[in-house]
């Protein structure tokens, strides 16, 4: 009898769960975001689901079944720009709710729940990376010309000081936003490519943009792409909010030396980084207290050249308007961390402020911001010109480090 209680109370209990779970598990908007390298399908929920990704080829699809899932909402169209060339739902036997995603590759997708933030309810997200195929070369071999002896030594080329421009956040990740509705991500790219535009005008010098439209590209993946271009100086543009309204002006941020040392011992541990070089040594066939030492050392080196640029950059920004914070400051932001490129995140104004929200959607701020930021750079690469650039040429600015 107790033991049939207890069943009884178990199917009751069974019964409410599925019933919740078939609520629930309701698909209300479906979003693609295309990013070079990486597309992101975004699938906005009522609840947390259960969910099974896989992938299937000739042809390359993946597949996304969400268990007892209801779709309420319109596909979006697929625009061909990225690897995802169609997107069907129909039903799965085994789970309900099926997406299927036609591919021009295959990927190595990702899926994983996100829970609600400012912009967003749940979302089961589903990422999907692939190496683009490489830009199709001539076959025919390529011709070398012999070389003569009374030719003369190649002229010795400088090369360009280069600077990453990040843009904060992006696509899925709106960022802070205004009272009026002025998103961080779109304010912050305007002023990036204004940055980018500006250094790209210098002579000996080159600008490489993290990202140039709206899509997501996580923290570790700009940094990626940074040293990738073996960026001499790494710049992540933002705008501030906060709970007090009233705050206003910019600041400069530099990695802490506590959170550079926490994030040494996480670079130690990813494998998958341990070949990147650091400073021109190798780290993979160091034993690890060697490679922690030489880390460290790197480390040093790299935040007192951070906090030598974002001063410059304070100075020139304090002109241009109010500013929050009247010394750089330091914390320990993952996209900073990367132990061999000086960095700098500079939050150009609180976007929470109405004021300040009106003056970062206006072009003229955002240039005068671009260009505050410019004068920084240049002052600090006057003083401290890479060895091997263009600007290592030019006399020495004396006075200034
Ligand atoms: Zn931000």
């Amino acid at each position: 009898m107790y033991a049939r209680i207890i069943a009884l109370g178990y199917g009751i209990f069974c019964a409410l769960v599925a019933d919740g779970a078939i609520a629930q598990a309701t698909v209300q908007g479906v979003r693609v975001w295309d990013a070079p390298g990486a597309s992101r399908v975004v699938f906005d929920l009522a609840a947390p689901v259960t969910f099974n990704v896989f992938t299937l080829s000739q042809p390359e699809r993946v597949v996304i079944d969400i268990e007892q899932g209801q779709l309420r909402a319109e596909l979006p169209k697929v625009t061909n720009t990225g690897v995802i060339t169609g997107l069907r739902s129909g039903t799965s036997a085994e789970y309900g709710l099926r997406f299927v995603l036609d591919l021009a590759q295959s990927v190595a997708p990702k899926g994983f729940l996100l829970p609600p933030n400012d912009t967003y309810g749940h979302r089961l997200v589903v990422d999907l990376e692939y190496t683009p195929p490489p830009e199709v070369k001539s076959t025919a071999p390529a011709v070398v010309a012999p070389i003569e002896k009374s030719e003369p030594p190649a002229k010795s080329v400088k090369r360009d000081i280069v600077i990453a421009v990040d843009a904060g956040h992006g696509g899925e990740d709106p960022g802070a936003h205004g009272r009026k509705g002025t998103r961080e991500k779109d304010v912050v790219l305007a002023i990036a490519k204004k940055l980018a535009q500006r250094i790209n005008q210098e002579t000996g010098m080159r600008a490489v943009l993290t990202r140039d439209g709206d899509y997501f590209l996580s923290l570790r993946r700009r940094s990626r792409i940074a040293r990738e271009a073996k960026a001499d100086l790494f710049v992540s543009v933002h705008a501030d909010a906060f709970r007090n309204p009233r705050a206003s002006g910019s600041s400069v941020w530099v990695l802490s030396q506590r959170g550079a040392t926490d994030e040494a011992a996480r670079w130690l541990a990813d494998r998958e980084n341990q070949a990147d070089l650091v400073g021109g040594v190798s780290l993979d066939d160091k034993d690890d207290v060697l490679a922690s030492v030489l880390l460290d050392l790197s480390l040093t080196g790299i935040i007192d050249a951070s906090t030598r640029v974002a001063q410059h950059v304070l100075n020139n920004i304090s002109a241009v308007g109010a500013v929050h914070k009247p010394a750089v400051q330091y914390a320990g932001f993952v996209v900073l961390k990367s132990p061999d490129v000086p960095s700098i995140l500079v939050e150009t104004a609180f976007i929470s402020n109405k004021g300040e929200e009106a003056r970062l959607r206006d072009q003229r701020f955002q240039q005068q911001i671009a260009e505050a930021i410019m004068t920084g750079i240049t002052r600090y690469f006057k003083a401290n010109p890479p060895p091997g650039t263009w600007w290592a040429t030019l006399p020495l600015v004396v006075g200034e480090r």
